[in-house]
């Protein structure tokens, strides 16, 4: 285990279990629909990568860069695309791969925008879902785990744009953010 961690959360065989289950179900739903897979950047790189594959109907890939915790631990509440999507969506079954929902303030935001561009059908699939009150209410259709309300790195999640290549879910030690909060 990387020395910063406290504890693995998730182990990369319990993601890989899961992933296949996801990939199942989401097959089972887009069977003959025109399906865009939207991967938020840059923390749902490994799970949309891991998930295309064991997705059994053609797709799309595309990706949009939403930002909302600069280099902290704590949502600013501050959410900006900082790269969009190479075309049009309306002709497209949307499914937003998501690699965490905390206070669910950066999905909210991304929903709202998608909507307004009319796609036949938007769902959302995230990796992790925290137990916590939301700022605001996302209804998930994939779900892959429940957390506790604590600071998790790995799979594509980081701190400071480090930790983002462990292959599991841990728990990142308090001592390697504490003093560094904004
Ligand atoms: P929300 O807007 O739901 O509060 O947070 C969504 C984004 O915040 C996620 O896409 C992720 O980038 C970041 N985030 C939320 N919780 C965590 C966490 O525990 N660890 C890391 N590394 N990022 C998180």
């Amino acid at each position: 285990m990387h020395k910063d961690i406290c504890e693995i959360l998730i182990s990369e065989e319990q993601i890989r279990t899961k992933v296949a289950e996801l990939g199942q179900q989401i097959s089972e739903h887009y069977q003959g629909k025109n399906l865009l897979l939207l991967g938020t950047l840059k923390g749902a790189v490994p799970f949309i990568a891991d998930l295309a594959r064991a997705i059994h109907v053609p797709l799309e890939l595309d990706y949009m860069a939403v930002a909302s915790y600069g280099d902290s631990t704590v949502s600013s509440g501050i959410v900006r695309i900082t790269k969009d999507l190479e075309g049009p969506i309306d002709h497209k079954h949307v499914l937003i791969i998501e690699d965490i929902i905390d206070s669910g303030l950066t999905l909210h935001y991304l929903i709202d925008l998608l909507r307004r561009r009319n796609p036949l059908s938007l769902r959302i699939c995230a990796l992790l879902t925290k137990d916590r009150k939301r700022l605001q209410e996302i209804e998930c259709d994939y779900v892959g785990f429940h957390i506790p309300d604590r600071f998790v790195v790995g799979y594509g999640l980081d701190y400071a744009q480090r930790y983002r290549n462990l292959p599991y879910v841990g728990i990142l030690k308090p001592s390697v953010y504490e003093g560094s909060q904004k």
